[in-house]
């Protein structure tokens, strides 16, 4: 038996034999072509051919996963047309006269090399699309089939998969993902979480172990290669666990989030595209307390447009059918950046040019934002909440615009809402004047992650850190329940958002504290329902 560890992307135990995709790719050969121009025609027949398959590819994509996750397969069509990748294909036919199969292979190659070695995370991670999309053409050219064809139940191992792979993977088929490369930021990733099955990282693959019986642990982020029947006998055991303590889960669909002696919780879920929208509603979320807007910015490589917003908001917005959904405008900065902002490099990016701070100083982004949102009310329940807010200038500046956004659609007849406007406390600064802010919002929703990292001055992304990073230090706990008063002292219901309003071993207190809201990761809603509705009950 062999154990390797890795790191968990999405949780969960599989059993079953593994398939190992990388050995399957292709190796091209170098040769030298008789006519240039016969080439360069059979690459511009492939190139089409690989548009209409991603094409298929998109439609197939917006019904699985939703129209923002799906988007990135039109960006992989529109990578075919650039013009640097294209002009590179055709030089090296035309100046080294080699063969069409080389000329894709070695741009792909020189671009996904330019792409890995960027220091920004979000473009390393498009090394993986360079290499799709020129496997893509590689595939039409030679005439070969899809990439990674199962024919029964299997653990896919693959060197890295790229997001037209993973969602072209038949899902009936696959018990779980492990991968040598990948980052969270990926596409590949969000893709993942998404399908629900146990995934895994930072595995360092062996062709020797295609057909090998095989387990993963998505809970620890092991992968056992011909487990023994001790490892088995305990995995199996996990996974009964697991489907036990789902099925009982389940029974708490449908019902109120409530304690025993009568406290009503709002159990929201905490969303980054409509991707997530099924996992909300498989998990019987009340709403939706935190939607990170700026994924949509994260996956594009233009500001996106008003139009394209509101059809996203609006797809939100309709499929959860009147529950609330609150936007959370663009949090962009720090860890999440995004290279068409032109935004400079930073010293300290997380206490930086970020998030409301870009939105009040580029009103033109944040307006364009606005008036999507704003469109999106008249489909359904919306709140509208600012992130990083430090003062009350910044919510009476914000909050300006908005009426300025609203008069526009009245004048211009545009329906839209009223609806419910609420800060983001993730800042000291937030939570300590909560007294003060309180009475000019509707509503605070404490960011946890966020408010850690400043209070304890600890980076949230530096690992060397975590012990330091411990949103349970009384300093962390004190400030929460201090803006849970201040915010009803002033008339404001108070959620919580980051990471923390999912520890079950802090529900109760939250309950006593009188939090109004807890907004968790949707396979987290029914465990804290399960915990709130015990309180008082035993
Ligand atoms: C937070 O900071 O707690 C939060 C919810 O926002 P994010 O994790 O997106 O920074
Ligand atoms: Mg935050």
């Amino acid at each position: 038996m062999e154990r390797i560890q890795g790191k968990a992307i999405f949780h969960g135990i599989a059993i079953g034999k593994l398939s190992v995709y990388g050995k399957k790719r292709q190796r091209v050969k170098r040769q030298k072509a008789a006519c240039a121009e016969h080439e360069k025609e059979r690459y511009f027949t492939a190139r089409d051919q690989a548009a209409a398959q991603l094409r298929e590819i998109y439609k197939k994509a917006v019904q699985e996963v939703g129209e923002l996750n799906a988007q990135i397969f039109q960006v992989h069509a529109m990578m075919l047309e650039d013009d640097d990748y294209n002009e590179s294909v055709l030089n090296m036919i035309a100046t080294q006269g080699v063969n069409a199969e080389y000329a894709v292979a070695k741009t792909g190659d020189n671009f996904a090399e330019m792409f890995a070695a960027m220091e920004d995370e979000y473009f390393k991670a498009r090394s993986a699309d360079i290499r799709d999309i020129s496997d893509r053409v590689l595939a039409a050219l030679t005439g070969a089939g899809p990439a990674a064809v199962m024919t029964e139940p299997v653990i896919l191992a693959a060197y890295d998969l790229a997001p037209s792979e993973t969602i072209q993977l038949d899902k009936r088929l696959l018990l779980a993902f492990v991968t040598e490369v990948g980052s969270t930021n990926s596409h590949t990733a969000i893709l993942a979480r998404s399908m629900n099955i146990p995934a895994l990282t930072g595995i360092r693959l062996s062709e020797d172990w295609d057909g090998k019986p095989a387990a993963v642990d998505g809970d620890t982020g092991t992968l056992y290669i011909e487990p023994d029947e001790a490892v088995l006998e305990t995995l199996r055991r996990k996974q009964k666990e697991h489907e036990d303590a789902r099925a009982l889960l389940l029974e708490l669909k449908n019902k109120e989030t409530i304690t025993g002696d009568g406290r009503k919780v709002h159990l929201y879920a905490n969303i980054g595209s409509t991707g997530d929208l099924a996992s909300v509603l498989e998990n019987d979320a009340e709403g939706i307390g935190l939607f990170r807007t700026e994924f949509l910015y994260l996956e594009k490589d233009h500001f996106p447009t008003e139009q394209e917003q509101f059809q996203a908001y609006k797809t939100v917005v309709e499929t959860m059918a009147g529950r609330k959904v609150i936007f959370r405008t663009l949090d962009i900065g720090a860890d999440k950046q995004v290279d068409y902002f032109g935004l400079d490099k930073e010293e300290n990016p997380a206490m930086g040019y970020r998030a409301i701070r870009i939105c009040l100083d580029r009103t033109d982004i944040f307006k364009t934002q606005l008036r999507a949102i704003l469109r999106a009310s008249a489909y359904g329940s919306l709140a509208i909440m600012f992130p990083m807010i430090i003062s009350k200038q910044e919510i009476l500046e914000a909050k300006r615009i908005l009426e300025q956004i609203r008069l526009e659609l009245e004048q211009e007849g545009l329906p839209y809402r009223d609806v419910e406007v609420g800060i983001m406390i993730e800042t000291p600064a937030a939570a300590i004047i909560s007294d003060e802010l309180a009475g000019e919002v509707d509503f605070f929703s404490i960011g946890t992650n966020d408010l850690t990292q400043y209070v304890l001055a600890a980076d949230r992304q530096n690992p060397k850190l975590d012990a330091c990073y411990d949103a349970h230090h009384p300093a962390v706990l004190r400030l929460i329940e201090q803006v849970v008063q201040n915010g009803h002292a002033g008339g404001a219901w108070v959620g919580i958002c980051g990471e923390l309003g999912a520890d079950t071993s802090l529900t109760e207190w939250f309950v006593q504290i009188g939090v109004d809201e807890l907004s968790v990761t949707p396979s987290m809603v029914l465990p804290v329902r399960k915990v709130i509705r015990d309180i008082g009950r035993t």
